[in-house]
């Protein structure tokens, strides 16, 4: 009866899940699956229980870059989904479930959202779990507002490169979380330098950062700062998230350091 309605009032929690930490990026490429699955993993290293949801529909690597490929989903008698665990994370993503890995995702908003609807409420955890990570896609489209509005998010983190294109997108992302009223837990840079292993001399191949005066600007954190290390893609397309396979690394040492924060 009230003349203005909340879109946010019929927000549910997602069940068994302590703590839900969405990964965004306002454009592709810049490492936002990388950082989602290396957190989820930093996470699982400290201890905690994880989930890792791929929310990026149309184009998953959650599978790939978790080494999940051949796993399969299965489900409860009451038609929940059970996702398969790897590296001690459990996993669901929309490419578990395609017949193979370039089967296009072809669907309209209506579709789109009864799947995203189905990946935040119907999946069956397990035990308890202390952080869900989801791994949104790109930009601020759909799958952002459909969350913001369904479900009840602890906090996002942005993923940027040092580039001032990647950062007009982190400012479009900040204010697209603060619209949908899903608090802003930071940005991590991605991308950040590159030490050559020859000198040691540090390079900051996408010039000099900003980010932490955007972070300032919009009241918000620089989580942290990632190296470009040739180790973290050549591990992700073996599937074991580089802070697993490569401990002492400068990028596992700054992914772990950001998983602290969270
Ligand atoms: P997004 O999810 O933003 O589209 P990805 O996480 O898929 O980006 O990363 C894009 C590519 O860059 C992948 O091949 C990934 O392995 C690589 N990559 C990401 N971060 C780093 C890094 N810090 N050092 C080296 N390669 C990286």
């Amino acid at each position: 009866p009230t003349a203005q309605q909340n879109p946010f009032e019929s927000r549910r929690r997602i069940p068994k899940v302590k703590k839900v930490i969405a990964v965004a990026s306002g454009k592709g490429g810049v490492g936002k699956s990388t950082v989602a699955v290396n957190l989820s993993a930093a996470l699982r290293k400290m201890g905690y229980n994880v989930g890792y949801l791929d929310a990026d529909m149309y184009g998953p690597s959650g599978p790939t870059m978790l080494g999940a490929k051949d796993k399969q989903v299965t489900a409860t008698p009451d038609n929940k989904l059970i996702p398969p665990e790897v590296h001690g994370i459990k996993i669901m993503s929309i490419g578990l479930l395609l017949p193979s890995e370039d089967t296009p995702v072809i669907w309209r908003g209506p579709v789109l959202f009864k799947a995203l609807s189905q990946f935040l409420f119907d999946i069956n955890w397990g035990e308890e779990l202390d952080f869900l990570i989801i791994d949104l896609p790109p930009g601020t489209g759909d799958v952002q507002i459909t969350l913001g509005q369904t479900a009840e998010i602890d906090g996002a983190v942005i993923v940027t490169t040092p580039q001032d294109v990647a950062l007009i997108d982190v400012k479009k992302g900040i204010q697209m979380f603060n619209e949908v009223q899903i608090p802003v837990l930071g940005i991590v840079e991605n991308m950040s330098y590159f030490v050559c292993p020859d000198s040691g001399k540090k390079y900051e191949i996408f010039g000099k950062s900003k980010t932490e005066e955007v972070a300032k600007q919009y009241n918000t954190e620089l989580l942290g700062r990632i190296p470009i290390e040739p180790k973290v893609a050549e591990f992700a397309d073996l599937g074991i998230p580089v802070v697993l396979a490569k401990e002492d690394s400068e990028s596992s040492k700054a992914f772990m350091k950001v998983a602290e924060e969270l």
